[in-house]
C-alpha cells in the first residue's frame, strides 16, 4: 500500500532495525510499523553518496538542471497521490496540500534548475599583475539532510533541490513520524537520477539521525528542526569541522499599529496564525497590538478563530487538521494551561483539545499576555496565538526583538513609511509588511539567533550548498 523501502545506492531496501510506529494523526490509527535503517545501512548510504559524488560533481549545470526539471514534472504528474499521502500522514487537509504545497514544491525544483545555470561571481581578472584570478563555485560533497514533520515533502524539496543543483550528493532522512511522501519521492528519484546521487534512509533522530551527523564522510549537515537538535548537530559537526545549515524554529512577532486595516490583519492572522494547525516556524503567533486597536482586534480575532473549521467529515471544508501527535498536543495544551495561571491572561477563543479520536486542538487566542509570559516567549508550535498590548513603536520593536528567535515577523499599518522604518529595525530573517507567511522560491528563507542560519530557497541557498574557490594562474 505504501512505499516502505529506503533508497541506497540506487537500490531499494527495507530497514533492518526495529520498526517506528507511523500514525494517522486524524484517527490515531497505525498506518505502518516502519523498520529503520541499521548503522550499516546508514554507512552504505553515505558510501553510495560519496561514490556518486565523483561523477555527479563533474556534470554540467545544464545536465543537473534537466534532471531536476524531470523530477518537478514527475511530482506534478503525481500531485494528487502525493497530496493524499501527505494529508494521511500529517492529518492536513488534502486540498491545502494539493493547492498550496505541491505547486510550491514543484516550483522549488524548477527554480533551482534555472538558478544553477546563472550563478554569479566577481569578474575574472588580474588583481595581481601577471596573475589571473577567477572564482569557481564548487560542490561541497555528501550532504546529510534531516527534515522535520510539519511539511515533509516540501522540506525534502527545499533540501534536495539546491544541494543537487550545486553538484552535491545527498543522504536524506525524513522525520520518523512522516516518512511516507519522502519514500514515495525516492521511487521517482530512482528513475531519474544516477545511483547514489540521492539516498533516503528512515529512522529516529537519536539513532539514524545521529549516525548521519556524526559520519566522518558527511561534509555538510542540513537540518530543519528543533533548537536542541541544532545544538546536537553543531556538537557533532565540531568533531570533523563539517559545514552546517540550520533552520530551527521561530516565534514570529506581528506588530499591529492602530492605523492598520483591521479586517486585513484579522484575515491574515486567521489564515497564517493557524495554518497547518500552527505547526509552522513562521506562524503569526505573537501579536503586539496598539492600544487603540487592541480590543477590536482581540474580539474579531476570537470570532475568526472560532469560525475556522477542523475535524469536519468533509475534509475539503477543513481549514486545519490535528497536531502531529498526542505528545505535541499535550505540549500545546500545557502551554495554554500555564498561560492561564496568570490572572492577567484570558482565553478569547479555543483553549481546549477536542473529545474523540485525533490529536485536535481548538484554534486558540490568548489575550492580555505580557512580554514576560512564557506563551509570548516560547515556541508553542500549535494553533495558539497570543495578543499583547503595546504603548509606542519603540516598545513594540523592543518586545518583538526581545526573543531568542529571529526567523519571521510582520508589521501592519496603513502608513507604508512607518512599515518600512519598523521593518528595518526588526532582527528577523524576514519581515512582511501588511501580509505574513508569503514565501517565494526566488527569495531567501532563514533565521537569525536561535532560529539558526543558512538560507533555504533563492540563489542564497545555492551559495550555501556550494563553496567559492579562488583559482589564480601566473601568466608569465
Ligand atoms: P526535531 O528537531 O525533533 O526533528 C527534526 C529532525 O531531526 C527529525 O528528522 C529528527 O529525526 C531529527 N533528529 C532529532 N534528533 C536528532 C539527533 N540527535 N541527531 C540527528 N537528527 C535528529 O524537530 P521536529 O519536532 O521534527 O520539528 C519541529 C521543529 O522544527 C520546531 O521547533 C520547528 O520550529 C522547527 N522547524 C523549523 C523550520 C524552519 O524553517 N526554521 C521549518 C519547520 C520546522
Amino acid at each position: 500500500m505504501f512505499d516502505t523501502d529506503m533508497l541506497i545506492g540506487g537500490a531499494f531496501a527495507a530497514g533492518r532495525e526495529a520498526g517506528e510506529r507511523v500514525l494517522n494523526p486524524k484517527t490515531e490509527d497505525l498506518l505502518i510499523d516502519l523498520p529503520e535503517a541499521s548503522a550499516q545501512q546508514v554507512d552504505e548510504a553515505v558510501g553510495a553518496a560519496e561514490k556518486a559524488f565523483a561523477s555527479w560533481s563533474t556534470t554540467t549545470p545544464a545536465e543537473r538542471s534537466g534532471l531536476l526539471l524531470k523530477l518537478a514534472d514527475a511530482i506534478e504528474r503525481d500531485a494528487e497521490s502525493f497530496a493524499a499521502l501527505e494529508a494521511l500522514n500529517c492529518g492536513k487537509p488534502r486540498i491545502k496540500v494539493l493547492n498550496d504545497e505541491i505547486p510550491a514544491i514543484v516550483d522549488c525544483f524548477r527554480f533551482f534548475a534555472g538558478a544553477v545555470r546563472t550563478m554569479q561571481a566577481p569578474a575574472a581578472g588580474e588583481y595581481l599583475a601577471g596573475h589571473t584570478s577567477m572564482i569557481r563555485r564548487d560542490p561541497i560533497g555528501v550532504v546529510a539532510s534531516i527534515a522535520p514533520w510539519n511539511y515533509p515533502l516540501m522540506m525534502a524539496a527545499w533540501k534536495l533541490a539546491p544541494a543537487l543543483a550545486g553538484g552535491n550528493t545527498v543522504v536524506l532522512k525524513p522525520s520518523e513520524q512522516t516518512p511516507l511522501t519522502t519514500l514515495k519521492l525516492a521511487r521517482l528519484i530512482a528513475d531519474i537520477f544516477p545511483a547514489g546521487v540521492v539516498n533516503v534512509v528512515v529512522g529516529r533522530g537519536e539513532t539514524v539521525g545521529s549516525a548521519l551527523i556524526n559520519h566522518p564522510k558527511v561534509a555538510m549537515v542540513s537540518l530543519t528542526g528543533d533548537v536542541a537538535t541544532g545544538r546536537k548537530v553543531l556538537t557533532a559537526a565540531s568533531k570533523s569541522v563539517k559545514r552546517t545549515h540550520l533552520e530551527l524554529g521561530g516565534k514570529a512577532p506581528v506588530i499591529v499599529f492602530d492605523d492598520a486595516d483591521l479586517e486585513a490583519v484579522v484575515e491574515g492572522v486567521k489564515v497564517f496564525g493557524f495554518y497547518n494547525a500552527g505547526q509552522d516556524c513562521t506562524a503569526a503567533c505573537r501579536i503586539y497590538a496598539g492600544a487603540k486597536i487592541y480590543d477590536n482586534l482581540v474580539a474579531e480575532l476570537a470570532a475568526a478563530a472560532k469560525s475556522l473549521r477542523f475535524n469536519d467529515a468533509d475534509d475539503d471544508l477543513n481549514d486545519l487538521g490535528p497536531l502531529i501527535s498526542a505528545r505535541q498536543r499535550s505540549r500545546v495544551s500545557s502551554f495554554v494551561e500555564r498561560a492561564l495561571e496568570g490572572a492577567h491572561v484570558s482565553v478569547a477563543a479555543g483553549g481546549r483539545q477536542t473529545a474523540g479520536k485525533g490529536f485536535f486542538y481548538e484554534p486558540t487566542v490568548v489575550a492580555g499576555a505580557l512580554q514576560s509570559d512564557e506563551i509570548v516567549r516560547r515556541e508553542v508550535f500549535g494553533p495558539v496565538v497570543s495578543v499583547t498590548r503595546f504603548g509606542d513603536v519603540d516598545e513594540a520593536v523592543a518586545w518583538a526583538n526581545d526573543s531568542d528567535y529571529g526567523l519571521a515577523s510582520s508589521v501592519w499599518t496603513r502608513d507604508l513609511a512607518r512599515g518600512m522604518r519598523t521593518a528595518a529595525r526588526l532582527q528577523y530573517g524576514c519581515t512582511w509588511v501588511n501580509c505574513h507567511f508569503m514565501l517565494v522560491n526566488e527569495m531567501p528563507h532563514g533565521g537569525l539567533k536561535s532560529s539558526g542560519y543558512g538560507k533555504d530557497l533563492s540563489s542564497y541557498a545555492l551559495e550555501d550548498y556550494t563553496v567559492a574557490r579562488h583559482v589564480m594562474v601566473k601568466m608569465a
